[in-house]
């Protein structure tokens, strides 16, 4: 059952989505070499509190931070750590804000200092399959329809599309329904309507797109070592289109 949000609804979830797009841009001047993913952590939740709102993961399923920084070949869900950020790193992070009960999810890439050519490739084509995969959105257009999107633009461009790991809807709770996976084809899958919310989070590998679960049981990295990039939006589906509720 994909919930259709109502117009309360959706402007508490348009400011659940304001400050998680603000603490992003917040964070961004911190990301430099030296500084730790705990230092960062500490600085999103500290905003985050500020804003009237609070950390969708910190406990989320048991997950102890606020932000998951996933660095280099980390794809997702990164524990926060006294790891110092390098020059040439990438560093994923993702954030979740709750507010009055309602839930904003946008995850983004950043490079630390001067990167590699090989991985502003990544990052630039990550960013652009989040694009094309939210290009599609509309109500009437299937769920498939946006994974098959970002799918044929990956490939395109020889980058491993993540499979175990997909989008989903926001609402109540961080996770609703739909699952929107990062493949599939044109016409498949639950129909959108006007009203759904949903988080679109496109991750791509710079090598093959296998992945295996660290033993701290939540970090996910890519089965080759090779860098992986993670780009997120949480949107309401419109008529016509979409809007973006995590703007930054
Ligand atoms: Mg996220
Ligand atoms: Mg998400």
């Amino acid at each position: 059952m994909i919930s259709i949000k109502s117009d309360r609804e959706i402007e508490l979830l348009k400011v659940a989505g304001e400050i998680t797009g603000s603490t992003h841009k917040y964070l961004k001047p911190y990301i430099k070499p030296g500084i730790t993913t705990k230092e960062l952590d500490k600085l999103a939740y500290d905003y985050i509190v500020s804003r009237g709102a609070t950390p969708s993961f910190l406990h989320y399923d048991g997950f102890p931070a606020t932000i998951c920084a996933s660095i280099n070949e980390e794809v997702v869900h990164g524990i926060p750590k006294d790891r110092k950020l390098e020059e040439g790193d990438i560093i994923s992070i993702d954030i979740g804000a709750c507010y009055k009960g309602y839930h904003g999810d946008s995850a983004w890439t950043y490079p630390v200092g001067k990167i590699s050519k090989e991985k502003e490739n990544l990052l630039k084509h990550t960013e652009q399959s989040l694009w094309e995969g939210l290009s599609v959105i509309k109500a009437g257009v299937h769920v498939g329809d946006i994974g098959s999107a970002i799918e044929t633009y990956a490939k395109k461009n020889h980058l491993g599309v993540v499979k175990e790991l997909v989008g989903h809807g926001v609402g109540t709770s961080i996770h609703e329904s739909p699952d929107v996976p990062n493949y599939g084809k044109p016409k498949t899958g639950p129909i959108l309507k006007k009203g759904m919310v949903i988080a679109v989070e496109p991750m791509l590998n710079l090598g093959s797109a296998d992945v295996a679960i660290l033993d701290d049981g939540w970090t996910i990295v890519t089965m080759d070592d090779m860098p992986s990039a993670h780009f997120e939006h949480t949107v309401v589906v419109e008529e016509n289109g979409y809007t973006i509720l995590t703007k930054r």
